[in-house]
């Protein structure tokens, strides 16, 4: 017997792929079937060229199959395998390391309020927040603004950041501004300067760079501790203009990594010049990220720091001051990067371009930020099940909007309500309409329950006409002489189509007709009962046209889907609607 003749294999390799298509948008692979199919009936392994053609067959079929129609397939005849798939899907993280050890879990997010908060920083939120519930511990919300000068913190994003914090899901249990607690940082940078375990540096930086780099002490190095704290002194007092001080901590010379060594923790910043947003001209000394950091993280009880892997030598540098202060360093898991494709994650390209005005705002729908996600209706629960299922690995992860949009489609399918939008809109005419016609169109496909929107259409004249919007690609793609379906309506013949009118005359009425002949079903929206609709592209474009009536008692926030264009969320509704598109 030939596999094409096994109707029983047939049917396996159906099960498979439709399982495939289901987990993966509607679109089955040849290969892991393959794969799946070989690993069940090991005797066909001789035959792997054979089977693929039959296995491509299949997925061919399949993928031509709507994810609603593979779905109900899967649901009708097997139940069961949903059901496992919903189990395997739900992903925990992994433990924390220690985390018995403590008393309470506490983690810590930490931005500086410079810009605000954009996918790049979704993984450290997203798992600080998740390991403290998880813990029953406590999230603390840092912000780290202690450089008023290249790094300049702005006060709307302070605020800003809460917001997005909130919207992500997050709680926070306390919040801290390190703006707000210089004296602290003072007091220590004190106290390693008076047990000689740093040192006021006043060597011009060319000439520190070369003795650090062949591990020899600067001239201050080892200077007596009373001559660091009267340096100290004239640096609090403003006896140093900018870049003729520094506060360094005292390192192993010898280590391998030179930018390890001694490294600088405290600085001048010219705060006439440079006043701080909440602070003003109040300090001159400002402490830099490895001092502030530490400090905090110790005094706030962080038990596990969870960030980028690119902060290890941060810790191999804070270790050094850990030691000296008598600290032990908290339990550090660092992650790898998260690289989404083609979003844009560069603060200082973002500020610029507002600055710029090439973005219009913060939520700019070119911008990978959270407000912007927001507005085009990309759910944090999305964003929140990308992250965990990432978790927190060390290799690096490349993942695209597309995955994004996977994990926010599998959220909003179910819940979004269907409406039709027509854009670029053709005003077609329909002739030899035999009868008033209802149509009753399904807010949802699945969910009957969910209402209907219900249109009636009442031919008039002599030519017994009605007339529609519909999509000019649609019109350009049928052509003249064809038949195409009005969906959930009747079967109509295009017969004439100019740039933005056609005429057709009606067919017939039942959707097997349009089955057996192939035709297009094309959706389409009653003149008379619209609504002028704009959608704002992910490119900021504006794709003008026409919604449907039922439109009219949307509320903003709400997502819906415009069939056979994508979801959208309702942003504005007067006497024009305005959507932000989200994707496909
Ligand atoms: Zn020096």
């Amino acid at each position: 017997m030939t596999l094409e003749e096994d109707t029983e294999l047939r049917e396996a390799i159906r099960k498979v792929t439709l399982l495939n298509a289901t987990q993966h948008d509607g679109k089955a692979q040849t290969g892991p079937v393959i794969g799946k199919i070989l690993g069940e009936k090991a005797e066909l392994r001789t035959r792997v060229k054979e089977l693929s053609i039959l296995v491509n067959d299949v997925v061919r079929e399949v993928n031509n199959l709507t994810l609603h129609e593979q779905k109900r397939i899967v649901e009708e005849k097997w139940p069961e395998s949903l059901r496992k798939e919903k189990v395997e899907e739900e992903k925990r993280l992994p433990p924390l390391p220690n985390a018995d050890k403590y008393a309470k879990v506490v983690t810590r997010f930490s931005p500086n309020p410079d810009c605000v908060l954009h996918l790049g920083s979704a993984r450290a939120i997203i798992l600080c927040n998740e390991y403290a519930r998880m813990y029953k511990g406590m999230l603390i919300l840092r912000f780290e603004d202690t450089d008023p000068k290249m790094k300049r913190p702005v006060l709307e994003f302070y605020d800003r950041i809460r917001e997005d914090l909130t919207w992500l899901g997050c709680k926070v249990d306390e919040e801290y501004i390190q703006s707000d607690r210089i004296p602290i940082y003072y007091e220590y940078a004190e106290k390693l300067l008076k047990d000689g375990n740093a040192y006021v540096c006043t060597c011009n930086p060319g000439q520190f760079r070369e003795r650090i780099l062949s591990r020899e002490p600067c001239d201050c190095r080892d200077l007596a501790p009373e001559e660091h704290l009267r340096r100290w002194q004239r640096m609090l007092e403003g006896g140093y203009n900018e870049g003729e001080a520094v506060v360094r901590v005292k390192t192993d010379l010898d280590h391998p990594n030179p930018a390890v060594r001694d490294w600088p923790a405290l600085r001048v910043i010219d705060t006439e010049k440079y006043p701080h947003p909440r602070v003003g001209s109040k300090y001159r000394v400002w402490p830099l990220y490895n001092l502030a950091c530490g400090i905090d993280d110790h005094l706030l009880g962080i038990t596990h720091i969870i960030r980028g892997k690119e902060h290890l030598t941060n810790m191999v540098r804070q270790e050094y001051m850990y030691k000296h202060l008598g600290w032990k360093y908290p339990e550090a898991i660092h992650y790898g990067r998260l690289k989404i494709t083609g979003a844009f994650l560069s603060k200082s390209k973002i500020v610029q371009g507002i600055r710029e005005g090439i973005y219009k705002d913060w939520d700019d729908p070119r911008l990978a930020t959270f407000a912007a996600l927001r507005r085009r209706g990309i759910t944090p629960e999305a964003i929140k099940k990308m992250i965990i299922d990432v978790g927190p690995k060390t290799s690096d992860v490349v993942l695209s909007w597309e995955n994004l949009y996977a994990y926010n489609r599998k959220i909003l399918d179910p819940t979004s309500d269907r409406y039709f939008f027509v854009h670029d809109p053709v005003e077609l005419t329909v002739k030899q309409i035999p009868k008033v016609l209802k149509a009753k169109l399904p807010l949802h496909p699945d969910n009957p329950e969910r209402g209907f929107r219900e249109y009636t259409i009442t031919p008039k004249g002599e030519d017994k006409t009605a007339t529609f919007w519909i999509t000019k690609k649609d019109v350009d793609a049928a052509g003249t002489g064809r038949t195409i379906r009005l969906m959930e309506l009747f079967n109509i013949k295009l017969e004439n189509t100019k740039a933005y009118s056609a005429e057709a005359s009606f067919v017939s009425e039942p959707y097997e007709e349009a089955r057996k002949t192939k035709a297009q079903l094309i959706h389409w929206i009653p003149i008379g009962e619209d609504l002028p609709c704009q959608v704002i592209m992910p490119d900021a474009t504006i794709s003008e046209g026409i919604a449907e009536g039922a439109c009219k008692q949307l509320k903003p926030n709400t997502i819906i889907q415009f069939e056979r264009f994508g979801f959208v969320r309702i942003d504005a509704n007067n006497t024009k609607l305005t959507a932000y598109y989200g994707h496909k």
